[in-house]
């Protein structure tokens, strides 16, 4: 056994030791078949040579897509700070005893209403 295969033999076992995988892939280099290590980069222990592979575009096209799914629109919010001030006058409408304040809640609620619905 050449001193190479030999150095490439120990890489690797000590690759599998701490927890990369033999994948299904070989080297376009040597036909060796590539490690995985750990945080999923590919690598030839023969070669010496970390690989780009194609699953790491496509992990980029789903991170796409997932964003683009967040992106939907925000629901309109039924307890809005308008609704809050209308309760609040239609209660004060209901104690209101002067027919001038009355009606002056009243438009006040009407307008707010407006705003509301618009
Ligand atoms: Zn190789």
């Amino acid at each position: 056994m050449k001193r190479d295969d030999e150095e490439s033999l120990q890489r690797g076992a000590k690759l599998l030791l701490e927890g990369a995988t033999l994948g299904m892939e070989h080297c376009p280099q040597c036909k060796m078949p590539i490690y995985i290590l750990r945080d999923k980069t590919l690598y030839c222990a023969t070669c010496d040579v970390k690989l780009v592979k194609e699953e790491d575009l496509k992990k980029k096209d789903n991170d796409e897509k997932v964003r683009a799914d967040n992106k939907k629109p925000t629901k309109r919010k039924t307890a809005s700070p308008i609704q809050a001030k209308i309760d609040q006058l239609a209660k004060q409408l209901e104690e209101e005893t002067d027919p001038e304040k009355m009606v002056e809640l009243a438009e006040t609620i009407k307008k707010l209403e407006n705003i509301r619905d618009s």
